[in-house]
């Protein structure tokens, strides 16, 4: 008997349409079982160390051969993803741990390797950013291949002899990598988000995949399910009736042709009809994606997360380290402006133990600037004099996350002038300009938005944030990602009272949120006058397609309309009949079918 069509809402991590049978994979390889603990007599100790290092010499060389077939695929930035799962490897604290522990344990080294690593990457795992939590899932990764190399096993990839759709409860990056994409459709996950590593290889894969579907249809699903997997819309369609399957096969031909044509219009103007700018930035977590910025037709960088920095195999970056970074970024983007974002990191320890006061409330604690100021001066010091000397390469701008007083500002505004005070005396070179932003992702920043403007020389909204603590909302917990609304007009009013502040102190505001990654936000964005959206860079072609598709008045008219509503809901209304009306197409790539 046929199976009824069931549609579910799913996160879109990566773009594109998917049409087949299921494959349920076993993955998340890295939930491997605490290793049994064993004694070591002294004489098995040495032994046991160098066994330890041949594995670890074994999983090098098994990643830098998955890399080399990689390449052969993909791009090379996508392959780079798996130099820091080899400089993890390669971490010089990571061995010395490991094999102290042995000596001085006298235990084995997998149980040994296990304990460190563990450490790391819980401490990662409990990060409140995504883009760190994400980290623990690489380290993981990596960890599994040498306690399976310690262990004697072997890991293979599924045998699949026809395309299909994988389904799984998590894939990991090498997981998903071994998978040879020509077998592969698309991917149905349970765990991860967009910057996972495993959306990443999906969208450079081309395919497209879902995650958030839940732990009971993953289980459920066998080799007879047909899926639709529309990475658009975020929908998961199981069994699909003839007409549907259709239905979606048009939206796919009619979405390729979209995109196509995107990528054509990639070097026309940001700008609406009669002729209003807004400025498209890319978000950045590693110079590796830079080369995108000329591809999809940015203005710059908007966001550059340096988070990503600290996470390295040989600890915290000093300030040589950092300069370079910003240096080739900033002399790469060729005078386009870059905007880094102080580390932004909470109250918790990364490998290199940021800070070491344990808080029971991380999102509520010592984070973003906070941290720079109260818990790690030291660190903030180091992160701006690299900035100072780096700014003399190219148009730099750095901004302040978690923003929530004035003196956060005016203290950091002495710090960079003793900063600059010492680079004199020391006869640097250096920029005696540093442009200084606030990012606005608290409610208090809001409320408080005039006096913050009289400070700084740019606002950039983090929307993700300001979303969270305004709806009081934990970004990451499922149970309320019902009240993640970015088009609430309570967010629509905050965000307009901060352009509105932005025009009248004469500085610019942007929006480096994921709100301004989604075309439907694009009208309301556009309307309140923001100068600059910045955003991964899938998503500029059509949000360019949105603005030049505007009249500065239509969309100013939404804005009023919003604003009015009650319910996020209405408002949505409000810029889907507008986007129906001039982008038809955009509407019918995010609805549910070709229809
Ligand atoms: C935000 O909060 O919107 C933001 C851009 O910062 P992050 O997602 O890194 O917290
Ligand atoms: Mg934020």
């Amino acid at each position: 008997m046929r199976k009824p069509e069931q549609t579910l809402q799913a996160l879109a991590v990566s773009p594109g349409i998917a049409i087949g049978r299921a494959c349920q994979v076993k993955g998340g390889s890295w939930r491997y079982e605490e290793p049994v603990p064993r004694t070591l007599a002294a004489a098995e100790i040495e032994p046991e160390i160098a066994r330890f290092r041949q594995a670890l010499e074994e999983t090098r060389r098994e990643l830098s051969e998955l890399q080399k077939q990689l390449k052969e695929h993909l791009n090379s930035s996508e392959a780079d993803i798996f130099d820091a799962h080899l400089l993890l490897l390669a971490d010089a604290r990571l061995l010395r741990d490991v094999e102290k522990h042995v000596r001085e344990e006298a235990q084995n080294a997998a149980f040994a390797f296990y304990t460190v690593i563990e450490r790391y990457a819980t401490a990662l795992a409990r990060m409140p950013d995504e883009y760190l939590r994400e980290r623990a899932v690489d380290i993981r990764d990596v960890a599994a291949r040498v306690l399976g190399h310690l262990n004697h096993e072997r890991r293979e990839a599924p045998g699949l002899d026809d395309r299909r759709i994988l389904a799984a409860c998590e894939l990991t990056p090498s997981e998903t990598a071994i998978l040879a994409p020509h077998k592969v459709l698309g991917f149905v996950l349970e765990n991860g988000s967009a910057t996972s590593h495993t959306a990443i290889l999906a969208r450079s894969m081309r395919l497209p995949a879902l995650v958030g579907v839940s732990h009971e249809v993953i289980e459920k699903l066998s080799v007879d399910d047909k899926l639709i997997v529309d990475g658009y819309g975020g929908r998961l369609i199981l069994n699909p009736e003839p007409r549907t399957e259709e239905a979606y096969r048009l939206k796919a031909a009619a979405a390729g042709k979209l995109y196509s044509d995107l990528q054509r219009d990639s070097t026309l103007e940001p700008e609406t009809r009669d002729g209003f700018r807004v400025e498209l930035a890319l978000n950045l977590e590693s110079a590796e994606g830079l080369p995108e910025m000329k591809t999809v037709g940015a203005t710059g960088v908007g966001l550059f997360r340096t988070e990503y920095l600290y996470l390295g195999a040989e600890g915290l970056p000093d300030e040589e380290a950092q300069f370079a970074v910003y240096k080739a970024l900033l002399v790469a983007a060729e005078e386009q402006p870059v905007v880094v974002r102080t580390l932004d990191v909470g109250g918790d320890k990364l490998p290199g133990s940021i800070y070491f006061v344990p808080e029971a409330n991380p999102f509520l604690g010592l984070r973003g600037v906070r941290l720079c100021l109260y818990g790690r001066p030291d660190l903030f010091r180091t992160q701006l004099r690299a900035l100072l000397r780096a700014g003399v390469f190219g148009n730099l701008k750095v901004m302040l996350p978690m923003v929530s007083t004035v003196e956060e500002i005016t203290e950091t505004k002495a710090l960079i002038a003793e900063l600059q005070k010492e680079l004199t005396a020391e006869k640097a070179h250096f920029t005696p300009r540093l442009s200084l932003g606030a990012m606005i992702e608290t409610p208090a920043a809001v409320l408080q938005i005039e006096q913050l403007a009289r400070e700084v020389d740019f606002f950039s909204i983090g929307t993700n944030d300001l979303v969270q603590y305004t709806m009081a909302a934990d970004r990451g917990n499922e149970r309320v990602a019902y009240l993640q609304q970015m088009s609430h007009p309570v967010i629509l009013g905050m965000i307009d009272r901060c352009i509105r502040a932005a025009h009248k102190h004469h500085i610019w505001c942007g929006v480096c949120g994921q709100m301004a990654a989604e075309p439907l936000y694009t009208p309301f964005l556009l309307g309140m006058g923001v100068h600059e959206l910045s955003m991964d860079p899938n998503s500029i072609g059509l949000v360019r397609r949105v603005i030049r598709s505007l009249f500065l008045h239509e969309a100013e008219a939404a804005v009023a309309e919003a604003l009015e509503c009650r319910t996020a809901a209405e408002t949505l209304a409000v810029s889907r009949r507008l986007l129906e009306r001039v982008a038809p197409e955009v509407i019918s790539l995010l609805s549910s079918s070709g229809n």
